[in-house]
């Protein structure tokens, strides 16, 4: 890379140097060159298998890293400062070395400075009971300088250029290291690493559901007493993340240390999950089939989760291809494609992996301006121009009234669902300049918007009316707002997604169920997807599936789902109220809440109400009654008080409470359409919120 400066004033220009790289190694394997003075910066990323060197000859190079960022200056080696005279050009050239690891980095380095002649070509081999060992990792330290960290290849090998002499390598395999051993380099060296502690086996996993059809699924490995628990890679990772093995065709095959391990194998809310064992032996290949049954009956209604990332997005760097294994795994049906700031697809992932009939999919967007957490919508269908800056999508604006007007006239007007993401309701609708004061909110984008994001919904069993983490007030309680919302007389419906950006239980802790024609992911209809969701045909979940629907008590007119009006002169209605659940998780609780209040004969319980409750996938099937005095939405409220999701969803998404809910039903009794009551719930409508020691 060579940089020219021309100086065109009339005065002594002095230059300063410097290079801004961004590497994001927060989640990755990826040492960088520590902060200081140096003549190569590097950095490696050791699961991925990529690395790259700066080096600028006749200069020194003073680097300073974050997990991001990293900043380098250029020094003189001469001391002195670069002067560049009125009419003289000054340039400077630095050598970008691309390898897949640093060990390639330092050879071609040593190279561009004459000195590659100190390197020896030498093979290094792992070994296990005289087999080879793929994927080893090998740490390679020759003196006090690191030459990284080489992975073999599938012969157990690898070639690099390394200093003669002694050196000294540290094998590790899925995160088990293994006692270092010294090597003395010379000329075409070939060396054996055999790892003494080191006895593995094959696991061949086959996952079907009951029918025998292979199924994608997630299986989880935890080693026993002395057996190591395997970690294959960071949470960025596709097929192998940390001690997961994700599978799209149902078939899993990799090597791993003898020893017993726990292995779950889950496959979303609607399968049981399978809790087992597996014993591995040294060179053996260990067996195990499991089907795993679909026991939730969900007829009508797919699953989906509208709120996705993976690398494109800028922000993180999972695998995209990890995300639509991630998705598949956990049965999410649907799922369009919301990368931040541009459009883009799963399509080609889908067809790599062959999940078309798993999941489907189309391009959309998540349109992430400033401020957070206001200004970020997502919206879909949008068209992916390829070869397009962005895929063809609209820029951001620094009001958020605008962006989402830009949405929603972007693709010539084209009809779309527009999600307002994770708000603060009480900023963006009562508080615009979030002075504390109620005034009339960013009312342009209201009508606008279809759906809102109302999670984390578990609090909603026992709510407060601040959201609380770690004992101290962290926000206001979204879905308690959109309550207070709706009772306004907003007809803005709620939706829960899990905007993952990582691999690891990534996607599938939180989903909503979508009424769809057909129940076969192949053949989803995005648009249906779309407008069923513009009218609110959503339940919202964490794990439970909720069916309700409701009618005018006595009435042979036909009953309604979500999103729908019913008028029921009569002032009499009844919920038609069923829960299902898998052998993984339970509910004890199941509340009709008219307009958002909870009442003493609306409550059901497993302490009050035992014989109302079930032990099977069938935990509640019961028509309640209700009589109205006003105009009502009708919001079923279901989960667990006190038992968690679990470890099947992994230590951050299992630490919920069981929970679903659906989307209002609007009554109507008197015949002149649904009026809102504007009972604010014993609250003050919400503003911004502003932590307690700042109010
Ligand atoms: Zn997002």
């Amino acid at each position: 890379m060579e940089s020219e400066w021309t100086n065109t004033t009339n005065a002594d220009l002095t230059l300063v140097l410097e290079d801004d790289l961004r590497a994001d190694a927060g989640k990755e394997d990826m040492p960088k060159t520590a902060d200081g003075t140096v003549e190569l910066f590097w950095f490696h990323d050791i699961f991925w298998q990529q690395a790259y060197g700066v080096y600028a000859p006749g200069f020194k190079i003073r680097c300073n890293s974050n997990a991001r960022e990293s900043v380098l200056v250029y020094e003189p080696v001469s001391g002195q400062p670069v002067v560049v005279k009125p009419g003289e050009t000054f340039s400077m050239t630095r050598w970008l070395f691309v390898a897949q690891d640093l060990a390639g980095v330092m050879a071609d380095y040593l190279d561009a400075r004459d000195q590659g002649d100190k390197l020896v070509e030498t093979r290094l081999t792992v070994q296990a009971d005289g087999r080879p060992v793929s994927g080893a990792r090998i740490a390679i330290q020759c003196g006090d300088e690191s030459w990284g960290t080489v992975v073999t290849g599938d012969d157990g090998s690898v070639v690099r250029r390394l200093p003669s002499g002694t050196c000294e390598a540290t094998v590790s395999v899925a995160g088990q290291n293994f006692a270092m051993q010294k090597l003395v380099l010379a000329s075409d060296g070939q060396h054996v690493l055999e790892l003494a502690e080191y006895h593995p086996g094959i696991a061949s996993i086959t996952v079907t559901d009951a029918e025998g059809r292979a199924i994608p699924a997630k299986i989880e490995f935890k080693g026993n007493d002395k057996t190591p628990t395997p970690n294959w890679g960071p949470e960025t990772a596709e097929h192998f993340v940390r001690n997961l093995a994700y599978t799209a065709n149902g078939k899993i095959r990799t090597e791993l240390a003898a020893g017993e391990y726990d292995i779950t194998v889950s496959h979303g809310p609607e399968y049981d999950a399978e809790f087992t064992k597996l014993v591995i032996q040294p060179g053996k290949t260990s067996d195990l089939k499991v089907a795993i049954a679909r026991v939730v009956e969900t007829p009508g209604w797919v699953s989906a989760d509208f709120h996705s990332h993976s690398s494109p997005s800028g922000d993180n760097t999972g695998s995209q291809r990890g995300r639509v294994l991630n998705l598949a795994a956990e049965n999410v049906e649907f799922a369009p494609c919301t990368e931040h700031n541009r459009v883009s697809t799963y399509i080609d992932h889908i067809e790599a992996l062959e999940l078309k009939p798993f999941l489907a999919t189309v391009s959309g967007m998540e349109l992430t301006g400033t401020p957070l957490p206001l200004n970020h919508q997502n919206v879909f269908p949008l068209i992916y121009r390829p070869r397009t800056q962005d895929g063809g999508a609209p820029l951001t604006d620094v009001s958020p009234e605008t962006q989402m007007e830009r949405i929603a006239a972007w693709d010539s007007n084209s009809v779309k669902l527009i999600q307002q993401n994770h708000p603060d309701i009480g900023w963006l609708f009562y508080d615009r300049d979030g002075d504390q004061k109620p005034d009339e909110g960013y009312s342009r984008s209201f009508g606008i918007m279809n759906v809102t994001e109302i999670h984390p919904i578990d609090p909603l069993l026992n709510p407060t009316r601040y959201h609380i983490y770690g004992g101290k007030e962290t926000g206001n309680q979204t879905a308690l707002n959109w309550l207070q919302l709706l009772n306004q007389g907003f007809r803005i419906y709620g939706v829960v997604n899990t905007d993952a950006h990582y691999n690891y239980h990534g996607s599938g802790g939180l989903r909503i169920w979508v009424k769809s024609d057909t129940d076969d992911p192949a053949t989803i209809n995005s648009d249906e997807m779309r407008d069923n969701a513009r009218n609110g045909h959503i339940v919202m979940s964490n794990g439970p599936y909720l069916e309700t629907t409701f009618r005018e008590t006595g009435s042979s007119g036909s009953s309604v789902i979500p999103g729908q009006d019913l008028a029921a002169k009569s002032k009499h209605v009844t919920a038609s109220i069923r829960v299902q659940c898998p052998n993984w998780f339970d509910i004890d609780t199941v509340i009709v809440l008219v307009n958002g209040r909870r009442h003493d004969n609306l409550t059901f319980s497993r302490d009050t109400h035992p014989d109302m409750f079930g032990k099977d996938v069938v935990k509640f099937a019961h028509d309640v009654d209700l009589e109205l005095t006003e105009d009502a939405h009708l919001v079923v409220l279901t989960g667990h008080r006190t038992q968690l999701i679990g470890d099947v969803m992994g230590p951050m998404w299992g630490a919920q409470h069981p929970v679903a809910l659906n989307n209002p039903v609007f009554v109507d009794i008197e015949g002149d359409g649904f009026q809102a009551n504007k009972d604010t719930l014993d609250m003050p409508l919400p503003v911004k919120f502003v932590a307690q020691d700042e109010r």
